[in-house]
């Protein structure tokens, strides 16, 4: 019922000769069966996107909550758009990490990708001290409630769920871990938005996903797709993913 999706976040890697493995990944894996989006740094997105063609969507890491004004430095959903990007990642734990970004400002951002007609990848993900504090299902429904905006639709949203302390380490929480943490996305979801938005929005796994795990954790249930970082940058890496996956 839900289509799966790879996505991959190029974080701050990738210039020019970084567009090679796109085009490689278009070649050889644009028919798969699952949707493919990659997210590339701004300064790539519209090349990207003539490279990539319509077998890769192509995305935004972050953007401006505000349509346009004077924010040095700062990227609209807007210009995501014009750019060529039909996606966004948001509230990824490096930015509310980096830039200190809170539930609200996710929520803000959301809206604002939303309205400029985009889709959004909305992060969260706990901490290795609220895990072992027995934490995790309370933050992630907070993170839930507060960085998801009310205005979404199955096709506008899609959720990933990245502990903090899988991501670019190598560790990757149990299966049982990532199914529980999953169904318990997916049962806040029917809640809140009910049947029709919580079954079909897709829920993606994202920490050290890799082309030897990926095959297991997207047996998992709930488990719709990756959002994958370090393994994306090379297509043969991020092939394979998308082989366990479609
Ligand atoms: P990783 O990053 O695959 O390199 O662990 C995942 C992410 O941060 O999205």
């Amino acid at each position: 019922m839900r289509r799966k999706m790879a996505a991959g976040n190029w974080k701050m890697n990738g210039l020019q000769d970084n567009l090679a493995e796109l085009d490689a990944l278009a070649q050889g894996y644009g028919d798969a069966e699952c949707d493919i989006l990659v997210c590339p740094p701004a300064t790539l997105i519209n090349q990207a996107a003539s490279v990539s063609g319509d077998s890769i969507a192509i995305g935004g890491q972050d953007c401006h909550k505000a349509v346009t004004g004077a924010h040095t430095g700062d990227i609209s959903a807007q210009m995501l758009k014009d750019a060529g990007a039909t996606h966004v990642i948001l509230g990824h734990s490096e930015r509310r990490e980096d830039h200190d970004e809170s539930d609200t400002d996710v929520r803000l951002k959301a809206r604002a990708a939303i309205e400029a007609g985009l889709k959004v990848v909305i992060c969260m993900g706990e901490s290795l001290e609220e895990r072992e504090a027995n934490n995790t299902l309370d933050i992630i429904g907070g993170q839930l409630a507060g960085s998801i905006p009310d205005q979404v639709t199955a096709e506008n949203l899609i959720v990933a769920y990245e502990p903090i302390w899988a991501i670019g380490t190598g560790k990757v929480p149990t299966l049982d871990q990532i199914g529980e943490v999953h169904d318990f996305i997916r049962a806040r979801l029917v809640r809140r938005y009910g049947d029709g938005v919580g079954l079909s929005t897709r829920i993606l796994y994202g920490g050290s996903v890799k082309p030897d795990n990926a095959a297991d954790i997207f047996g998992v249930s709930n488990v719709d797709g990756a959002l994958v970082g370090g393994a994306s940058l090379k297509a043969k890496d991020f092939g394979q993913i998308i082989t366990a996956l479609a």
